[in-house]
């Protein structure tokens, strides 16, 4: 039973009365304090507090509201979202100095509009001689979710929807380097559910999330469920917890044109996916396996599509401008300060002058270049030339790295496309465009900006945040066979 403050004081008062008839005077006794959490429209200062307010919003959602509830508010997201996208994609490229703002707002429109809503969950029933059964997508509680730098919003966006959807209430623990383009969202996204009639702190935040408000996240009782998107490190963190967790990690993606692929198309699909927002998307193509006979045509495409095609020295000298050694001295990794960052930018410290209409540098590298190997998330793309379909298959596998994230061809032999699938083993994989037409930008099926390849969700949506329950009628009372 729950007994508020008011009553508890009521009662208090009753009893002191009580015990002294005589006076029938109260004494002033102060007011009791229970705790409650209001935090700043959804944005709190402690981890305890946070993971309170959306414990109780979360009983709330799931008591007091019926599934209507949960569309209307889902539909009001979406027109919160749809008022803003400029906005925040003008305030991304501020704060965290990466990407391209017109290729924000379009991932914007994709999450806000092709995000699945409570519709996703669908009742499954058996009915037989023993009864009904049905199964169903019930919520976990409170979620914790960990959120990259590279799409801040549009994950918090993707999140919240589905999250909610599912009957669930939210603390999010995003990256530092976006934490203030997240509150704007978040404090918007609260105000469009309150409006909306919904309850506060269903999306709540730490207004300065740190590794160690992530530990607290995780070890808190309330937090039924941990979701982590962003690079292997955190993933790994996460999966070490002992916490039920979704893994949405880093990926390297391949792509293969072959011999009887239309390089025209490759080229512009790939000019376009790679250039895609700088190339910070993790799903966005990362290098090239060209198949010999049309090695020539792709690279003579590619350029006529608008890419700048780098010679040996420099590709040398923007190796040691891209990447840097290694913790443990025995490869590279990727320079932080280039990441996202304009093709024309990137050139220009190696004295190269393009238009920043050139979206994207090409460059042509053996397969074990760090370029190749390493998730460099900038605009430019390596190219391996290979003298057989077999070699392209064997190298892309190994520049994956077991990521088992995203993978792409360009072919017209169906036996081709049907092996790379099988030996890649990708979550997404694209046939004959860019590989965001993997996450319905440009292709069918919904959208996500959490693709769970370690854990196995997947394609995230609504069902992918809840637990299934199965309820038993035995006896066939409700059967009308
Ligand atoms: P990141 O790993 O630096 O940060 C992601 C989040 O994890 C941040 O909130 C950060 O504060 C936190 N974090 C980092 N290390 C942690 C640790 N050891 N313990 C706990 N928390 C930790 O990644 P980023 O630079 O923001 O994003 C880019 C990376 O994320 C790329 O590798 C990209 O491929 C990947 N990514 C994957 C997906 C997906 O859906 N699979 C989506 C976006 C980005």
């Amino acid at each position: 039973m729950d007994i508020s403050s008011q009553e508890i004081e009521a009662i208090v008062r009753k009893v002191i009365a009580g015990i002294n008839p005589a006076t029938n005077v109260t004494p002033d006794i102060p007011a009791i304090k229970s705790p409650k959490y209001t935090g700043d429209n959804g944005v709190f200062e402690r981890v305890e507090e946070a993971v309170e307010a959306a414990w109780k919003a979360q009983r709330d959602w799931v008591t007091n509201y019926k599934v209507e509830d949960r569309h209307r508010i889902v539909e009001a997201i979406r027109r919160c979202g749809r008022d803003h996208v400029e906005e925040w994609s003008h305030l991304i490229v501020e704060e965290t100095q990466m990407g391209r703002y017109e290729d924000k707002v379009e991932k914007h429109l994709a999450v806000i509009n092709k995000t699945p809503g409570p519709e996703c969950l669908t009742t499954e029933a058996i009915s037989g001689d023993a009864g009904l059964m049905i199964e169903e997508y019930a919520p976990f509680g409170v979620i914790g979710s960990i959120t990259p730098t590279t799409n801040p919003t549009e994950t918090m966006i993707h999140n919240t929807i589905s999250m909610i959807s599912g009957g669930n209430s939210i603390v999010f623990n995003v990256h530092p380097r976006a934490k203030r383009v997240c509150a704007e969202c978040l404090q918007a996204l609260h105000k469009a559910i309150v409006d909306a009639g919904g309850p506060a702190n269903l999306i709540t935040m730490l207004r300065e999330p740190t590794m160690d408000t992530v530990d607290m996240l995780t070890s808190n009782p309330k937090v039924r469920l941990m979701t982590g998107t962003g690079g292997m490190g955190m993933v790994n963190a996460l999966l070490r917890s002992g916490k039920k967790c979704i893994g949405a990690g880093a990926g390297n993606p391949p792509v293969i044109v072959d011999e009887t692929a239309d390089v025209e198309l490759a080229a512009r699909k790939i000019y376009e996916g790679a250039s895609f927002d700088n190339n910070i998307l993790c799903f966005a193509e990362k290098e090239v396996f060209v198949v010999s006979p049309n090695y020539e045509g792709f690279i003579h495409n590619i350029q006529k599509q608008g890419a700048y095609l780098l010679n040996n020295s420099q590709v040398e000298a923007l190796v040691k401008i891209c990447l840097e050694p290694n913790k443990n001295q025995s490869g590279y990794e990727v320079n932080k300060k280039w990441v996202g960052k304009n093709a024309a930018l990137i050139l220009a410290q190696i004295g190269v002058q393009v238009e920043d209409s050139c979206r994207l540098a090409v460059c042509e590298v053996p397969a074990d270049h760090p370029f190749v190997l390493v998730e460099q998330m900038m605009p430019v793309l390596p190219i391996v030339r290979c003298s057989t379909f077999e070699e392209a298959m064997e190298k892309a596998v190994i520049a994956e790295q077991g990521n088992r994230h995203t993978s792409s061809i360009f072919s017209k032999d169906v036996d081709h496309m049907t092996r790379f699938a099988r030996l890649i083993e990708t979550t997404i994989y694209v046939k004959n465009s860019c590989t965001k037409a993997g996450v319905g930008i440009g292709g069918e099926g919904h959208c996500t900006m959490t693709i769970a390849g370690p854990t196995g969700e997947g394609i995230t949506n609504a069902k992918s945040f809840c637990r299934r329950r199965r309820c038993m009628l035995a006896e066939g009372g409700l059967r009308i066979i």
